[in-house]
């Protein structure tokens, strides 16, 4: 699937002008440039043309036009995935949907929000917060990605351990089809086995099966009180045992984020927070319920982390400084993204018994290769993000973290983990896809694909393909 024909850009622009407007279409070289790259670093492409639909039905023109033209369609909402998951590799249209952007209702009665796919996070946090609800899932990329974006993605957060990830707050979906047909799947309602979970199966689909056009989102009762607190340890080690501690003592944190000691110094360096420098991995740890739950939750996570030998645990006093301590575990990327010419951001989950093991296994492979790697994650889902800072954009420096980093993702599979958590699979990962899946399961997903998309034009090339 390709529009790589004599004269097929400049026809390909005029037909798509004709569906979504002639203002809604770009393909000069500022656009393609700057739609050609994602968040994803050493990951660059270049698409045919731009479109930027406001309503389902453009959407299905769109995709019907580039059926016809036998072009890839590669449906984006911000652009911060981490995966190349919107990286055009083959002239595709990009196919923008950020001004499909309305919070269409807040339905207090069914618990739920409705809204189109190019809201951004925050922005459906901070209205159904001002209701009194809540929106759990909270990526760090909540100001700017976008709930289309966090679906395809199923995107995690820092709430994932109590409240789980994106899937377990969709409850309906209008998505686009590649033949144009407009699909209506699940809704407000909460008991569903009305047919094959599809709405699941588009969660984290990556923009390969359908384009997202409408989004019915499950929410639930905003907690009374919350609170966050910090515990440094001499090790991770001591820091995963007071994870498993903490578990086992019954109590389920709304917050359980870890840093391992590069990663305390980097952010302390870039953010001023007041963080202890000199310790070897710190919790950032929260619970949010009824006062006396929090306050009691609070006491307990405290307790199992001093059991575990935790040097220095405090509570934040007020608001603003929780604030500040969960700034500082979102400031990770960005102070480690400031050391060197390339950061590589992974994304690996293990059990969570096994977190303090992987990270010893990380710090080993990065030693081997000679790289720095630094780790932080979620504690409490057992999700890391290694990363390591090439000191250079030398080809043999990228070439051997790519090779560190293929031992990272072999120990997290010895270990029972999975190669992503959170940041999908897109064209970075699909390399190691299938040492995780395996051959039986590769096949399926290709089935599925064909099933929803057979002549292959929805994000080419990436998952299913
Ligand atoms: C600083 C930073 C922090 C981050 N923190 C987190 C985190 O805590 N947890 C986490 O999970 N991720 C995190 N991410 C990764 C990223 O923000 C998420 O994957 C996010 O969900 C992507 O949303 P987006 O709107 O930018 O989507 P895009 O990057 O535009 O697209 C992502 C994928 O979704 C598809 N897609 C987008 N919109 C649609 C649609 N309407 N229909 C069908 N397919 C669509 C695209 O084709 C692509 O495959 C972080 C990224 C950055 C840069």
């Amino acid at each position: 699937v390709t529009a790589a024909v004599a004269g097929a850009p400049a026809r390909l622009h005029k037909r798509l002008a004709d569906v979504v407007g002639a203002e809604a279409v770009r393909s000069d070289p500022g656009a393609l440039a700057a739609y050609g790259i994602d968040a994803t670093p050493l990951q660059r492409g270049k698409p045919s043309v731009v479109v930027f639909p406001t309503t389902t039905e453009q959407v299905a023109g769109v995709l019907r036009t580039a059926s016809e033209a036998g072009v890839g369609v590669i449906p984006r909402g911000a652009g911060t995935n981490l995966s190349a998951g919107t990286v055009a590799h083959h002239g595709e249209i990009l196919l923008v949907l950020t001004k499909m952007n309305a919070l269409l209702e807040i339905d207090a009665e069914n618990l739920c929000a409705v809204c189109q796919p190019g809201l951004q996070t925050a922005r459906l946090g901070d209205a159904v917060e001002a209701q009194g609800l809540l929106y759990p899932p909270d990526p760090g990329s909540r100001t700017t990605a976008t709930i289309g974006g966090n679906v395809a993605e199923n995107a995690g957060g820092m709430r994932g351990l109590k409240y789980g990830v994106t899937r377990d707050y969709v409850l309906g979906v209008e998505a686009v089809l590649a033949s144009g047909e407009v699909i209506r799947v699940g809704g407000k309602v909460v008991k569903n086995v009305a047919g094959y979970d599809l709405t699941r199966l588009l969660c984290g689909s990556e923009g390969t099966l359908a384009v997202l056009t409408e989004l019915t989102l499950r929410l639930v009762p905003k907690p009374q009180a919350s609170s966050v607190g910090t515990a440094y340890f001499g090790d991770l080690a001591s820091a995963g045992r007071a994870v498993s501690r903490t578990l086992a003592a019954g109590v389920l944190p709304a917050t359980l984020e870890f840093l391992d000691a590069y990663c305390i110094k980097t952010v302390e360096a870039f953010a001023g927070v007041g963080l202890d420098t000199s310790a070897g991995a710190l919790l950032i740890f929260g619970q949010d319920g009824s006062a006396e739950t929090v306050s009691a939750d609070m006491e307990r996570i405290a307790d199992a982390c001093r059991a575990e030998g935790a040097t220095d645990i405090r509570r934040a006093s007020d608001a603003a400084e929780a604030t500040r301590l969960m700034e500082a575990r979102r400031a990770a990327l960005p102070a480690l993204a400031r050391l060197g010419p390339i950061t590589l951001l992974e994304d690996a989950t293990v059990p969570r018994s096994k977190l303090a093991e992987m990270v010893e296994r990380i710090e080993a492979i990065a030693a081997s290769y000679g790289l720095t790697i630094g780790t932080f994650g979620h504690a409490g889902d057992g999700n890391l993000h290694p990363t390591c800072v090439l000191a250079s954009n030398s080809a043999e420096e990228v070439e051997r973290a790519h090779r560190a980093f293929t031992e990272i993702f072999a120990a997290a599979i010895e270990l029972g983990g999975v190669i992503t958590g959170e940041h999908g699979v897109g064209l970075a990962k699909l390399p190691w896809l299938e040492a995780n899946l395996g051959s039986a399961q590769m096949a399926l997903l290709r089935r599925i694909k064909q099933a929803f998309d057979p002549a292959g034009i929805l994000n080419p090339g990436k998952l299913g393909s």
